[in-house]
C-alpha cells in the first residue's frame, strides 16, 4: 500500500477493547470503516465499528475472511499470537510492522533493543529459574521488580523484591514463565511521550504527560508535565529514535522514568496509549486520529497542545461518579460501554480541560 487510503476504505483492527473503540470513532470521522477482530463476545469497539468478527486468533478461515474485507490492518494491543500475524501479513499490510510487535511483546527483546540504541533503562537481567534469580539479584541488588517476560499489563505478572528473602515468593508468582529482574528506579516522576510516524517518515510528538500509577494501573495523566526544557527535548528525541529504528508507521507510547541521571525508558507500546487520552481534548488532532492518519498513509495532523488537561481513569466503581462528573464544567466524559464494573477494570476516563496556562 503506497497511496493514501481514500474515505470509504476499511481499516482492520485486531482487538476490540476501549482503544479499538476510540480508534474506530476517529476512523469514522475521517470517512473510513472499521472491521474489528476480537475473540471475546460483545467487545467495546463493537458498538461503534462497521463490522466485527468474533473468532479466535487460531481460526485461520476467520483471519482470511477478515483480511479479505479490509485494506490495511492495525491493532490495539501488542500480544497478538505470532501465528496469526504470520498469516495476516501475507494478505494485507500490518501497520505498525512486525518488528515493533516483536520488540514490545517480549521484555528481554525490548530492553536489548533500547539499550542497543544507546537508550538507558533500569538495570535488568533475564531470569528463568531460582539460580538465575539469585545471580540477577547479586548483580542488581534490592529493591527490585520481577516481571514476566511476556503478557504483562496494568502491573499484572509483577512481583516486588524488597529484600532477598522475598525472592522465592516472587519467583513463584511468575508461575514458571520466563521473567526479567529490574532494579527498582527511584524516579522523581513518570512521564510518557506519545509520538507518531507517518508512512513517509514524518514524525510528530505530543507534549509529554506526567503519569501517576496506583497499584500498577495508570490513575492520572497531567499535561503539561513538570519537566525542564532539556528533559522535554530528551523525551521527544528518545521517541523519535525508537520510531526511526523500527521504521514505524502509527502511534507509539513511550513510558519514561525521570531521574537525576536523566530519562530512563520503562517500556514502549506499539499503539495508542492510555496516557495519550488527554489529547482528545488537548489537541486539534488526537492520538487516535493521528494513528488512523498514519496507517492510512495520510499526512500527520497538528498535535500541538492548546489546553491544559488532567486525564483521570475511571476504574471499577469510579464509574458511579459519572452522574456527578456530568454536572461539572470543563469535564469531558469518555465511557467504554463495558458491563459491570470490577475492581481494576477500566470503565472510562475523564479529561478535565483548562485553557493553556
Ligand atoms: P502497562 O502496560 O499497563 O503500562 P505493565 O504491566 O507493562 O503496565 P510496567 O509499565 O512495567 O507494567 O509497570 C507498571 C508500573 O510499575 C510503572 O508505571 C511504575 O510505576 C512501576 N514500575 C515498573 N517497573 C519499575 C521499576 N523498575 N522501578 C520503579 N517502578 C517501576
Ligand atoms: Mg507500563
Amino acid at each position: 500500500m503506497t497511496d493514501p487510503l481514500a474515505p470509504g476504505a476499511t481499516i482492520g483492527i485486531l482487538g476490540g477493547g476501549q482503544l479499538g473503540r476510540m480508534l474506530s470513532v476517529a476512523a469514522s470521522r475521517l470517512g473510513f470503516r472499521c472491521h474489528v477482530y476480537e475473540p471475546g463476545a460483545n467487545p467495546p469497539a463493537g458498538d461503534v465499528a462497521h463490522a466485527v468478527t468474533t473468532a479466535a486468533y487460531e481460526d485461520e478461515a476467520a483471519l482470511r475472511a477478515f483480511a479479505a474485507g479490509v485494506d490495511v490492518i492495525t491493532y490495539e494491543f501488542e500480544n497478538i499470537p505470532t501465528a496469526a500475524l504470520d498469516l495476516l501479513e501475507t494478505l494485507r499490510p500490518i501497520r505498525p510492522g512486525r518488528r515493533a510487535l516483536a520488540v514490545s511483546q517480549d521484555r528481554v527483546a525490548e530492553k536489548s533493543f533500547l539499550n542497543g540504541l544507546g537508550l538507558a533503562t533500569a538495570p535488568w537481567a533475564p531470569v528463568d529459574d531460582a539460580a538465575g534469580l539469585a545471580a540477577a539479584l547479586a548483580a542488581i541488588g534490592t529493591p527490585a521488580i520481577l516481571k514476566t517476560n511476556r503478557l504483562g499489563y496494568d502491573g499484572k505478572g509483577q512481583a516486588r523484591i524488597l529484600a532477598p528473602e522475598d525472592a522465592p515468593a516472587a519467583l513463584a508468582a511468575m508461575a514458571g514463565q520466563p521473567a526479567v529482574l529490574e532494579g527498582f528506579v527511584p524516579f522523581s516522576a513518570e512521564v510518557s511521550v506519545i509520538a507518531a510516524r507517518g508512512a513517509d517518515g514524518q514524525v510528530a510528538a505530543f507534549d509529554p504527560g506526567e503519569n501517576v500509577h496506583q497499584a500498577g494501573i495508570l490513575r492520572t495523566t497531567t499535561v503539561p508535565a513538570r519537566l525542564s526544557a532539556r528533559q522535554r527535548t530528551d523525551a521527544v528525541l528518545i521517541a523519535a529514535r525508537i520510531l526511526n529504528a523500527l521504521d514505524y508507521v502509527g502511534v507509539l507510547g513511550v513510558e519514561l522514568f525521570v531521574t537525576p541521571q536523566g530519562l530512563l525508558v520503562n517500556e514502549i507500546a506499539p499503539r495508542v496509549h492510555n496516557s495519550g487520552h488527554w489529547t482528545q481534548q488537548g489537541c486539534a488532532v488526537d492520538q487516535f486520529e493521528q494513528h488512523i492518519r498514519a496507517v492510512a498513509g495520510w499526512p500527520l495532523g497538528d498535535g500541538s497542545r492548546h489546553s491544559d488537561v488532567v486525564m483521570e481513569n475511571l476504574i471499577g466503581d469510579d464509574v458511579h461518579r459519572v452522574p456527578d462528573l456530568a454536572r461539572e464544567s470543563g469535564v469531558a466524559i469518555h465511557l467504554y460501554g463495558k458491563g459491570a464494573p470490577r475492581p481494576g477494570r477500566k470503565m472510562g476516563h475523564i479529561n478535565r480541560v483548562k485553557p493553556r496556562a
